[in-house]
């Protein structure tokens, strides 16, 4: 077959896996090929595909622990494709819900027999002045960086990986090592865009249609699809001093992350746990301080009054974007040696302060490096509540937090699996004892009750906003919240 056939036959079956119409009457997709008489399906930029492989990828995320298919996958062209999608699911009673880059690990942005959105066809190049970007919800927090970088601007909260979306980590609240001074990355969103399971493109922000603001910032796409994002920047520095300070023990990690955090000498700070070479627990603080040379800071201030086991630390001075997207490599490498595609059941748990350590020293009491495995840390985020100041990103009602995340791989064994799943909801319902939240990107099970409980107080207020903004109830079944 020569180069123009093969080009000819790939391109056939690209449309054969598209959609053409759609039968009410079976609740069956007809292929754009298919001689039978299509109805309904509304005028689209993007496309919509059934291509058996394309639904099997669209059954996945990275928790690859929970498999639903899909019966059909948007990519969408414009924003009018979401609206129209969203009117035709509602018109039909199908389900539907926006994926990011599905980086989530327990089948938050997947929609059984229904129709899942690709949002990262929603790329369209950030527009950036002097204090604001307004970007595309499927933009990665990579091209977004880079391009405020080139503004010498920046977002005031990082996560600690770039390759998520913007719309994703705005659907679940988004924890960076700064997030102690600046809250979540929905504490810095100035105005959005969405389009709410009614179907209607609606502007919103904290002083227009503020109920629908609070609903999509960490709603996780229960009331409505961000579609487009207006976001705070603040002033970036080109540079980064990256400590690394290694600690004995927890607790005295712990103590030097609450210091840390109350004089702000350093612009991020989180405490990490790796299993050593012997088996034991190694303890150390990621702290990082921005500057512009000349100016440069003193390490004797930097480092004042520490606990850390001195002379094991590390002090590497790097441009700024290469610290910002220091995980890359790390997940690059896992895709290139197919670790990435393990199952990873993360336990993610915002805990109160006062019970932190008492929690996490019991935790590491059984812990074993094989309850974690081999690719990713057990992290401390130091935070602050009066800085989080979104009703739906649920944390303890306590002054100082932690994100306590357990980022476990398994391997490809269903009998670990469910082990380390039932250690997840184990250590989710000790923590709930204690006045914790969970963060809804965990892989833990969780019934409709457990999500009443995780949403209060602000439950009612939740379900006030689903019966307006979603009143078919179509948007977003992957949480199993409604
Ligand atoms: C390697 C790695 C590193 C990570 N690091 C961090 C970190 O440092 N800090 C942190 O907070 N989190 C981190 N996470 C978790 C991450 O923030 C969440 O998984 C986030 O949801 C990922 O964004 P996504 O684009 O993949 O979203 P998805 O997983 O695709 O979606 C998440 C949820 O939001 C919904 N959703 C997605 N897009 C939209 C939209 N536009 N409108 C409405 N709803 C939408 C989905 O339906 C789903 O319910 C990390 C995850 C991984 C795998």
């Amino acid at each position: 077959m020569n180069k123009q056939d093969t080009s000819k036959s790939s391109f056939k079956s690209e449309i054969a896996g598209t959609v053409s119409g759609f039968d009410p009457q079976t609740k069956t997709w007809i292929p754009v090929l298919s001689t039978k008489k299509s109805t309904e399906l509304p005028h689209l930029d993007g496309q919509l595909f059934i291509d058996p492989a394309l639904l099997t990828a669209f059954a996945d995320d990275v928790g690859h622990i929970i498999h639903r298919h899909p019966a059909a996958v948007l990519k969408p062209g414009s924003i009018n494709d979401i609206i129209h999608m969203v009117q035709f699911a509602r018109q039909h009673r199908l389900k539907i819900g926006a994926r990011g880059q599905g980086h989530t690990t327990f089948g938050q942005s997947q929609v059984a027999a229904g129709i899942v959105v690709d949002m990262s066809t929603l790329n369209a190049p950030p527009l950036i002045s002097s204090d604001r970007v307004e970007v595309g919800a499927g933009v990665t927090w990579k091209t977004l960086l880079l391009a405020t970088l080139a503004h010498n601007l920046m977002p005031p909260v990082l996560t600690g990986y770039l390759g998520l979306s913007v719309g994703g980590t705005l659907s679940v609240g988004g924890i960076g090592g700064s997030g102690y001074r600046f809250g979540a990355q929905v504490d810095n969103v100035l105005e959005l865009q969405v389009v709410t399971g009614a179907g209607q493109l609606e502007i919103c922000s904290p002083s227009q249609n503020p109920d629908l603001f609070e609903a999509a910032l960490a709603g996780l796409g229960q009331c409505a699809l961000i579609v487009r994002a207006t976001l705070r920047l603040v002033p970036a520095e080109t540079h980064t001093r990256l400590c690394l300070l290694f600690y004995a023990d927890l607790p005295t990690m712990l103590h030097d992350e609450r210091l840390l955090i109350a004089d702000g000498r350093f612009d991020h700070v989180v405490g990490y746990v790796l299993p050593g070479p012997d088996g034991q627990w190694v303890f150390f603080i990621e702290a990082a301080r921005y500057f512009s040379p000349p100016t440069a800071p003193s390490n004797a201030r930097l480092l004042e009054g520490l606990s850390f086991v001195h002379g094991a630390e590390q002090l590497t001075d790097l441009p700024f974007f290469d610290f910002a997207n220091r995980v890359e490599a790390e997940i690059e490498a896992l895709k290139a040696n197919g670790r990435f595609t393990l199952p990873h059941p993360w336990f993610d748990m915002f805990v109160p302060d006062s019970q932190i350590d008492e929690y996490a020293l019991n935790v590491f009491a059984t812990l074993t490096p094989d309850d974690l495995g081999p690719d990713f840390p057990i992290l401390f985020f130091p935070l602050k509540s009066q800085k989080f100041k979104q009703p739906f990103l649920c944390v303890p009602d306590e002054e100082i937090f932690f994100l306590f995340d357990i980022l476990r791989s398994a391997p490809d064994d269903p009998v670990v699996v469910d082990r380390m799943l039932t250690s997840n909801r184990e250590l989710f319902e000790r923590a709930r004892q204690l006045g914790s939240k969970h963060y809804t990107i965990s892989a833990i099970t969780l019934s409709k009750q457990d999500w009443k409980r995780h949403f209060q107080p602000v439950w009612g207020k939740l379900v006030i906003a689903k019966h307006r903004f979603d009143p078919d109830n179509v948007l977003t079944p992957g949480p199993g919240i409604f």
